[in-house]
């Protein structure tokens, strides 16, 4: 008997849409589910409206550096509501333009909760009936680790909320260590919110290099947001003047804030999916588990995205979107890609990076040639902001290939886009050298570093 769809969608975020669309491009007859608003966490609560009030977070600094250039501003003033209406707005934008794109291709929105009910079935909730595919795909995300262990934890809000707050808070407590911590603290400083993050670890940003990470704690500290490393919150009451007070492990108190945050890490959205009545289990983090080609454990059942706990990125899920759609509808089993991923964290600095950072380098190789150089860029020099920025290049010695550009300043973001070609395609610092730099940029100090400032030869760090 003939099924209704040929492929069934649940979750219409940066993953699920792009497989349906194609799919259906692709002649297929496709239904898609979504239980919240369409575009997902990219368009409705994560890149799009955060990069908006990292935008606006920067006028501050903006218009103070303006008086070395001889403007003279008026006394600025900041209104929250009307930042979060028009952001609003153009969020909702975004989103009738990712409806008009599925409906264009062909699919079929259904705004509905959606649950495996069985092989090939999808129970639709709000509807209470059943609808059969030939094929399902699971891209239902993640949310933020409400981290429920934290007394209080209630209390606090996420970074969900974080874009819908009533008012903008006086004083502010980030809990966590991640690029949505740090991106939020730059966003509520810049805004001029007094703010702290409390970090577990040693240092901020784990898995980036170790000198970008330094800078940032030192630049962070620099404008007046407060880090406390190795602290974790322990408890969160709310006091009698409303205000909330959260404890720390290490017996202080962090007291007075208007809100605290928790960026303490995303869990694949997974409960209610009816994962059991198919006979698929979770792995150690909570995520679904997949093979190379994005297949669950069952035959006609494919998990892309958050949900597959790989790599939470926009990006990310659209690749493997495109990589199943090439597998099932294309007979081009392709997997993922996952080496030499660029990323940026859009706090303040900006940091881009893409390759292996020094530390994961002398793991593998044991000759390498580091080459960086820190300096104030041109802009601050009329300003007399104090702000540094660092670019930096890990070289294997053995074959000058470039195994890392690392960027932290203005435009970084972009720079560790353009970085990303020549690194993913295998450039070799000869091939940086040989380009003319652009004058003048900071990013032409990535082709123009003479000599490596440090040289690590058999896993030993020579002077350079
Ligand atoms: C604050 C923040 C900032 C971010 N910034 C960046 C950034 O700068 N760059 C970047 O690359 N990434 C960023 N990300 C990560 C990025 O948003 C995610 O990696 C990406 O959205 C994942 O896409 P996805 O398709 O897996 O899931 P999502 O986009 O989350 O979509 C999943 C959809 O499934 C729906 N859903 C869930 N369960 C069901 C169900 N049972 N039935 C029907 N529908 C369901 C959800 O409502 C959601 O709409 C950010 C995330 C956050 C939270």
């Amino acid at each position: 008997m003939a099924r209704d769809y040929d492929l069934f969608v649940i979750g219409a975020g940066s993953g699920g849409v792009r497989a349906a669309r194609r799919a259906a491009e692709a002649g297929a007859r496709v239904a898609i589910a979504e239980s919240d608003r369409v575009g997902g966490t990219c368009v409705i609560r994560g890149c799009v409206p955060k990069k908006l009030l990292v935008y606006a977070s920067h006028f501050r600094e903006d218009f103070e550096d303006s008086a070395g250039y001889g403007w003279s501003v008026g006394p600025a003033t900041f209104d929250w509501p009307t930042l979060i209406a028009n952001k609003d707005k153009e969020i909702a934008r975004l989103e009738s333009v990712y409806r008009a794109n599925l409906a264009k291709a062909g699919v079929e929105l259904l705004e509905t909760r959606a649950a495996l009910d069985g092989p090939h079935s999808v129970k639709l909730e709000s509807v209470g009936s059943t609808v059969t595919a030939d094929r399902i795909l699971i891209a239902t995300g993640s949310r933020p680790n409400p981290h429920r262990a934290l007394k209080g934890h209630e209390l606090c809000i996420t970074s969900n909320e974080a874009f819908h707050l009533d008012r903008l808070p006086q004083k502010i407590i980030i809990e966590g260590g991640g690029y949505i911590a740090v991106e939020f603290a730059g966003i509520f400083h810049g805004l001029g919110v007094d703010t702290t993050i409390v970090y577990r670890g040693r240092e901020v940003l784990s898995r980036f290099d170790m000198d970008l990470r330094r800078l940032f704690h030192a630049e962070c500290q620099n404008k007046g947001i407060r880090i406390i490393c190795h602290e974790v919150l322990t408890k969160v009451e709310r006091q009698a003047d409303g205000r909330l007070r959260g404890e720390l492990m290490g017996g202080g108190v962090e007291a007075n804030a208007d809100e605290i945050m928790l960026a303490v890490g995303r869990v694949p959205n997974v409960e209610g999916l009816g994962l059991e009545s198919v006979g698929i289990s979770l792995d150690k983090r909570g995520g679904i588990p997949v093979d190379d080609y994005s297949q669950t454990s069952v035959d006609h059942i494919w998990a892309i995205g958050d949900v597959t706990n790989r790599m939470q990125l926009t990006p990310v899920a659209i690749h493997e979107a495109m990589c199943f759609i090439d597998t099932v509808f294309h007979d081009r089993p392709t997997k993922p890609d996952y080496d030499c991923v660029a990323t940026a964290v859009f706090a303040q600095p900006e940091i881009g990076t893409v390759g292996l950072t020094e530390d994961v380098a002398r793991e593998r190789c044991k000759n390498l040639d580091i080459y960086k150089t820190a300096f104030r860029p041109l802009k601050g020099t009329l300003t007399g902001r104090s702000d540094r920025m660092l670019l930096k290049l890990v070289v294997d010695a053995d074959t000058d290939r470039v195994l890392g550009a690392h960027v932290i300043g203005p435009g970084a973001g972009e720079m560790g886009q353009l970085l990303a070609i020549p690194v993913k395609m295998g450039a070799t610092k000869a091939d940086f050298d040989a380009t003319m730099a652009v004058h003048p940029t900071a990013a032409e100090e990535f082709v123009t570093f003479s000599a490596p400032t440090e040289r690590v030869r058999g896993g030993k760090t020579l002077a350079a």
